[in-house]
Parts: structure tokens; sequence; C-alpha cells
């Protein structure tokens, strides 16, 4: 078993209820349990024009391989509507995998840690909710430098999910 944190995000056809579907599947997968599940935070897109987005964070465990895990998330992301029209366009869905356990992967499907976590508010505070004060990334960095780093910009914590 191991930890894995995902990144969720929607900023189409029902944000919120995008992601309360998106975990209720997570937690049909074989071989993972949801372990923990962030409040839901409203952000600005990260290219001007689009609606905002809602975005979480959930941490698994599971025992299914990285290669195993992402195909079952592009299979999620499918299942909910996503359509691939142009890069950061507006969508349903997006699963990402921020962090597996302490594996450093460069595949070309797959870079873990993701790429731009430490530089994302709607990652690094949500993933602070779940993950303790003292939780170091992979590459030994604390996530409360990553924070230090980051102003909450943008971001707005709902109440409820
Ligand atoms: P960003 O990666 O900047 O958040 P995005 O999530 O919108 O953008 P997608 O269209 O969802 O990008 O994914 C593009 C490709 O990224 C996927 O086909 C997948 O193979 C690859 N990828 C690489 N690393 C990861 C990861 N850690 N989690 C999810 N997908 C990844
Ligand atoms: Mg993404
Ligand atoms: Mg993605």
């Amino acid at each position: 078993m191991e930890r894995i944190y995902i990144g969720m995000g929607s900023n189409l056809a029902a944000p919120d209820q995008q992601l309360r579907s998106a975990i209720e599947a997570l937690a049909q997968l074989p071989g993972t349990t949801v372990v923990g599940v962030s409040a839901f935070y409203q952000s600005d897109s990260l290219l001007p024009g689009q609606p905002r987005y809602t975005n979480a964070v959930a941490a698994l465990n599971s025992s299914l391989a990285p290669l195993e895990l992402l195909d079952a998330l592009q299979a999620i992301e499918n299942d909910q509507g996503r359509e691939r029209l142009e890069r950061w366009g507006p969508r349903t869905l997006d699963l990402d995998i921020l962090l597996f356990g302490d594996r450093l992967i460069d595949e070309p499907r797959l870079k873990v840690p993701h790429y731009q976590m430490h530089l994302r508010a709607f990652v690094l505070y949500p993933l602070a909710e779940l993950a303790s004060a003292h939780f170091l990334l992979p590459d030994g960095q604390p996530l409360s430098h990553l924070l230090a780093a980051c102003p909450f910009e943008g971001l707005e914590r709902m109440s409820q999910n």
C-alpha cells in the first residue's frame, strides 16, 4: 500500500458535483481506499476567460501501480465527460497524481511529483489539510516552505463539500 495524493479540478457542468462523483469513483477502484478529502476550494482559472474552478485534494491508500492508477484516473475523467480540445481548456474533471509515496517517476505518460504542484495554491493549500505540518516532499522540501512561497491568492475555501 502506498499513500497517494490526487489533485482534482472541475470548471464545467456543476463542478462541485463532478468532484463528489469523482470521489465516489476513486473509492470504487480496486485495491484502493480513500482515506481523506480536503475541503473544496474555488480558484481563478490559470488562463483568463474561463469559469472559476472547484478544486480539492484526495488522499488514497492503494496497491495499484502508478500507470494502472493513471489509466484508472483517465477512465474516470472520460466517464465524466472530459474532452481534450485545447491544453488547459475548461474541463468537467481533471485528476492529477500529485504524489505517489516517495516515488520519483519520470515516464512519458507520468511525471511524479506533479511538475507544477509547488506553484499552485489550489493544490498546496488543500494538500496541507491532509498532510502533517512537517510533511516532506520526495526531494526533501517541507510542504510548509512551499506554502510560504505560494500566496493564498485567488482561492476561496468553501465551508461545505
Ligand atoms: P496540468 O498537467 O498542467 O495540470 P492538465 O492536468 O490539464 O494540465 P491533462 O490534459 O489532464 O493535463 O493531461 C495531459 C497528460 O499529462 C496526460 O495524458 C498524462 O499522461 C500526463 N501526465 C503526466 N504526469 C501526470 C500526473 N502526475 N498526473 C496526471 N497526468 C499526468
Ligand atoms: Mg491538471
Ligand atoms: Mg490532468
